[in-house]
């Protein structure tokens, strides 16, 4: 962030000529010498503004546990694998894979799991366990869609 040379205040920052010198001065000071630029732009501020705004985005991912969670609520429902498919609209072969944790749902999914069954398997991202969750979904975003097409 650029400062004002007279006062050293930041903020507007302008080129302008006090007494025959050329200096950076905020719009205030500014009035006490001769304006060469119109606000001094300052580069860089906004692109890191973004990205550090877009870092910080919650990040949804889903739970460790989804098959243990995904099983014990369907049974509780009474639902066998092939009726709780049919509701999903989903291939029974899906729901086994869920169930024995051998792929993770797709977001979407997830999201109709967790309406359907009434439990959370969606959760915002936590940096402290990021290696263990991100290494899961990128697996198993490839594997559900192979499962899928099988
Ligand atoms: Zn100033």
């Amino acid at each position: 962030m650029p400062s004002c040379e007279l006062c050293g205040a930041s903020g507007d920052i302008v080129r302008a000529l006090v007494e025959s010198v050329e200096v950076r001065v905020c719009v205030s000071c500014a009035r006490y010498g001769k304006v060469l630029s119109s606000p001094f732009p300052s580069p860089a501020v906004h692109p890191q503004k973004l990205a550090k705004h877009a870092a910080s985005e919650p990040l949804q991912v889903i739970v460790p546990d989804f098959a243990a969670r995904i099983k014990s609520s369907r049974e509780k429902l009474g639902l066998s694998q092939e009726g709780f498919a049919r509701l999903l609209n989903e291939k029974k072969t899906i729901i086994h894979s869920l169930e024995i944790g051998k792929v993770a749902p797709s977001m979407p999914l997830a999201r109709k799991l967790e309406r359907l069954l009434k439990i959370k398997i969606i959760e915002d991202y936590q940096e402290s366990s990021a290696p263990q969750i991100q290494n899961t979904s990128s697996f198993t975003l490839g594997d559900f869609i192979r499962v899928k097409k099988a």
